[in-house]
């Protein structure tokens, strides 16, 4: 009887904070909100999405963000977020890594993201290819405290965990 290996699980931290701005649109976890503020950044702000990514990178020992998709590539300029996600995706599979889940804590003041949440659930699963009960949005408040709390910033934290497909030798 040929034994099959133990698959490999690795574990990953993400977090990113963006200044919010008038005259920007808000986009958050893949999806656009309607607010008169949106988040600042080279790409299109999507703190949310960056920490998910930054979790991927990290678990799967490819680095981060800012040295994978630099801020000065003009590539990179006002980019959709999702796009950077599905990048790390293909990366990883290339690599034989598989995501198990993705939970993704989500802290502004405003605007309110509890009628979002759902979405936000569907599209990083859609982009990652994964189950919707596997990827899981909190959002929480700063309690009116510091520079999240005054509704200057929004910042995201989010964990991940992955499986590699042990490959049997021939
Ligand atoms: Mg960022």
């Amino acid at each position: 009887m040929i034994e099959e290996p133990d698959p490999e699980y690795r574990t990953g931290i993400g977090t990113d904070i963006h200044l919010l701005v008038e005259g920007r649109k808000l986009m958050l976890g893949g999806v656009q909100l309607a607010y008169p503020a949106g988040l600042a950044g080279h790409s299109d702000g999507d703190a949310a999405i960056h920490a998910v990514i930054d979790a991927l990178l990290g678990a799967s020992g490819m680095g981060d963000i800012g040295t994978v998709f630099p801020d000065n590539d003009p590539r990179y300029k006002g980019i959709d977020s999702k796009q950077l996600l599905v990048e790390v995706k293909d990366r990883l599979e290339a690599a034989y890594w598989r995501v198990i889940n993705v939970d993704l804590i989500i802290q502004a003041e405003e605007p309110s993201l509890k009628p979002v949440k759902g979405q936000m659930k569907r599209v990083i699963a859609g982009l990652l290819g994964i189950d919707f009960t596997a990827v899981n949005v909190k959002a929480k408040t700063a309690e009116g405290l510091g520079d999240i709390g005054a509704g200057r910033a929004i910042a995201a934290t989010a964990a991940v965990l992955l499986r590699k497909k042990a490959r049997r030798r021939i």
